[in-house]
C-alpha cells in the first residue's frame, strides 16, 4: 500500500480535479492561529490566510463554536420560511456599518453580481435611465472574481480568454485616475461606478491618498452610484474595518465576504439604503444558501472577534513592522515593497534569474507560505491576530530565503 505522503495527495487533486489552480507543492492539514501543518507535520506560518478570508486567524475557536452550536440546531431553511436568526446578523451589521438593509449571499463573486444588478435597478427605478442602457465604470486591473458578467469587466486575458460572448454594459477606465474617471461617468446612462480600494489581486496596487474620496465626490456629481468591493480589503485588513474608512468614504453600495465568516464557511454580503436596496422586490434575486442560520451565526461572531481583540489597530501596527523590516532588507531581488496595513506585497526583481514562484519555493522551506499574484509580485497578508514576536520571526525567515537565493 502506498503511504500517504504530500506526493499522494497532490497526485490525487491532480489525477481527479479540474487544473484551474495552480497550488503551492504544500498538502496541509491543520490550522490554528497564524499557523498551519502540512501532512508531514512541518509547521508554517500563513501569509496569505486563504486570501485574506482567515482574518481571525485559522479556526478561531469563538467561530467554530458558533458554526457548531448552529449546525447541531439549525443549519438551512432557505428564503422560503424566516428563521430566526438572519434577522440578528442583518441587525448586527447595518447597525455596525451603517446601512438600512443587508442582502445575505456566499462567495465574493455573487456578492459583487448583486452589487452589479441592484446598481441596474437603481439605475432605471430611481435614475431613470432607459431599459437596457445602464453603464458601470470599472478600473482596469480589477479584480471581482470569476463569473461571465465578472471577467467581463477584467483586462486580464487569464482570466476573460475564451469566455466570450461577454456581458456589455461596463466602461473600463484606468485605476486611480480621477480625470478618467470623469470622462467615463459623463457619458450617457452611467449607474455608478465599481471600485476595489486597493487592487490586491493585481497585486496591491495603492491608489494616491484622497483618490477614493474624490472618486466617491465625482459619483455624486454625476449622480452615479460609488459601488466598493471590499471582499479582499475590508475587515480590518488594510488597519480600519473598511479600506474605505480611511478616506472617510461610504460608498452608496458595499460589497463584503472572505472574512465575514473568518474563513469558516463561504458567506458574503451587500449593504445599502433603502432607496437602492428596495428597488429590487421579493422573486428578483436570491441564493438557496445566502442567509442561512449558520452563516448568520458564523459571520456576528467573526465580526465581533474582528473588534474585540482590536484586529484592525494590530494591522496597522504590524504591517508597519513589516514593511519598515522589509524595506531595509539590501537585495537585488526587490524591487519595491508596499502594502497598507497587513496587506502588503514585495516585488520581486527578475534580475537574478529568479521569479516571484522560486522565492515562494523557497519561503516554504523556512517555513513560511505566500503565493505569488502574477508574474513578479507576492503577497503578504497574515492573519491578523499576528503577534509582533511572530512577526519578528517570519521576517527572519523571509530575510534568510532572500540571502539564500543571492
Ligand atoms: N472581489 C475581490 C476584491 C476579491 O479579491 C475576490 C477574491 O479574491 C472576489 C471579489 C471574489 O470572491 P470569491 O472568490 O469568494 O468569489
Amino acid at each position: 500500500m502506498q503511504t500517504k505522503d504530500s506526493t499522494y495527495y497532490m497526485n490525487r487533486e491532480d489525477r481527479f480535479g479540474a487544473h484551474n489552480y495552480h497550488p503551492l507543492p504544500v498538502v496541509l492539514e491543520r490550522g490554528q492561529g497564524v499557523f498551519v501543518w502540512d501532512v508531514e507535520g512541518k509547521k508554517y506560518y500563513d501569509f496569505l490566510a486563504a486570501y485574506s478570508a482567515v482574518n481571525q486567524g485559522h479556526c478561531h475557536p469563538k467561530i467554530v463554536n458558533a458554526l457548531i452550536e448552529q449546525a447541531q440546531k439549525l443549519a438551512l431553511t432557505s428564503r422560503a420560511y424566516y428563521n430566526n436568526v438572519l434577522g440578528e446578523w442583518e441587525e448586527y451589521t447595518t447597525r455596525l456599518f451603517g446601512y438600512d438593509k443587508m442582502l445575505p449571499m456566499n462567495s465574493g463573486a455573487e456578492a459583487v453580481e448583486t452589487a452589479l444588478k441592484l446598481t441596474r435597478k437603481w439605475a432605471y427605478k430611481v435614475k431613470g435611465i432607459p431599459q437596457n442602457q445602464a453603464k458601470i465604470v470599472v478600473c482596469n486591473g480589477n479584480f471581482h472574481g470569476r463569473t461571465i458578467t465578472i471577467v467581463s469587466m477584467s483586462s486580464d486575458p487569464d482570466a476573460y480568454s475564451d469566455y466570450g460572448p461577454f456581458t456589455p454594459g461596463f466602461i473600463n477606465t484606468p485605476y486611480n485616475d480621477l480625470e478618467a474617471l470623469e470622462n467615463a461617468l459623463k457619458q450617457p446612462d452611467v449607474a455608478g461606478f465599481l471600485v476595489e480600494p486597493i487592487q490586491a489581486e493585481a497585486g496591491v496596487y495603492l491608489p494616491e491618498d484622497g483618490y477614493l474620496k474624490k472618486a466617491a465626490d465625482l459619483c455624486k456629481k454625476h449622480n452615479a452610484l460609488f459601488v466598493a468591493d471590499e471582499v479582499q480589503t475590508g475587515l480590518a485588513r488594510t488597519g480600519k474595518m473598511l479600506a474605505c474608512d480611511h478616506e472617510n468614504v461610504r460608498p452608496d453600495i458595499l460589497i463584503l465576504g472572505k472574512a465575514i465568516s473568518g474563513g469558516l464557511y463561504p458567506v458574503s454580503c451587500v449593504l445599502a439604503d433603502d432607496k437602492i436596496m428596495l428597488t429590487i422586490k421579493p422573486g428578483e434575486h436570491g441564493s438557496t444558501y445566502g442567509g442561512n442560520p449558520i452563516a448568520a451565526k458564523v459571520a456576528i461572531r467573526a465580526l465581533e472577534v474582528l473588534q474585540e481583540e482590536k484586529l484592525a489597530d494590530n494591522a496597522t501596527k504590524i504591517g508597519e513592522l513589516f514593511r519598515s523590516e522589509m524595506s531595509a532588507v539590501k537585495s537585488e531581488l526587490i524591487q519595491q515593497v508596499r502594502g497598507k496595513g497587513l496587506l502588503n506585497a514585495i516585488v520581486i526583481k527578475p534580475t537574478k534569474g529568479k521569479t516571484a514562484w522560486d522565492v515562494c519555493l523557497a519561503m516554504k522551506e523556512n517555513g513560511i507560505l505566500a503565493k505569488p499574484t502574477h508574474e513578479n509580485i507576492i503577497r503578504f497578508t497574515p492573519p491578523l491576530i499576528i503577534t509582533q514576536d511572530e512577526m519578528l520571526d517570519a521576517i527572519k525567515r523571509i530575510k534568510k530565503t532572500f540571502a539564500e537565493l543571492e
